[in-house]
């Protein structure tokens, strides 16, 4: 469970999933350089991500691996998924398209992985109050009957995504110790 790698004691790949512009790449922007892009196109070129953060005297690195943009046409390989263990799945609380979605994501990362992958349901773009589809409820709820952990967040104002990677971390770290 995880990888081993030099110079930190665990390396855990995590990826990211969601349909298309629900904020993957700004979550992942925010989270490691504390950076937003009000109008990103689809990532170009970076594969992942590293965090490291110490969990008891430990150093872990997260490896946080980003599409680019091939979730538009529902081609993200085998290649993307293997070996991880951990996954945000993000939908957009303004397009209820996008949460309707989730379930489909939810069976690819099923599909390409044989072991339990510790996953967080994200509704991103929790400060478009005004254009809300899905309320947190239908989150918390579509989160407990798939038993994954739920957090909403926003790329933008910076809410909850550290907690949402710590949550996943963290969670990972516990499950291995
Ligand atoms: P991806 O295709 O899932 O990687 O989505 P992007 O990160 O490229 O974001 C798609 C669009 O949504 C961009 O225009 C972002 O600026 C915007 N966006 C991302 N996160 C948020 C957020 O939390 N709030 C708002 N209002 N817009 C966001
Ligand atoms: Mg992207």
């Amino acid at each position: 469970y995880g990888e081993e790698d030099h110079g930190q004691d665990y390396l855990f790949k995590i990826v990211l999933l969601g349909d298309s512009a629900v904020g993957k790449s700004n979550l992942l922007a925010r989270f490691a350089r504390d950076e937003f892009f009000p109008n990103s196109k689809s990532t170009i070129g970076v594969e992942f991500q590293s965090h490291k953060m110490i969990i008891d005297g430990k150093e872990i690195k997260a490896q946080i691996w980003d599409t680019a943009g091939q979730e538009r046409f529902r081609a993200v390989t085998s290649a993307y998924y293997r070996g991880a263990v951990g996954a945000l799945v993000v939908y957009d609380i303004s397009r209820r398209r996008t949460f309707e979605n989730v379930g489909r994501w939810l069976n690819e990362l099923n599909s390409h992985s044989d072991m339990n992958v510790v996953t967080i349901l994200v509704g991103n773009k929790s400060d478009l109050k005004d254009s809300r589809q899905v309320s947190t409820e239908e989150g918390k709820a579509l989160a407990e009957t798939q038993k994954l952990f739920f957090i909403e967040t926003s790329a933008l104002d910076s809410s909850n995504v550290t907690a949402a990677f710590k949550t996943v971390i963290k969670e990972i770290y516990d499950i291995l110790r």
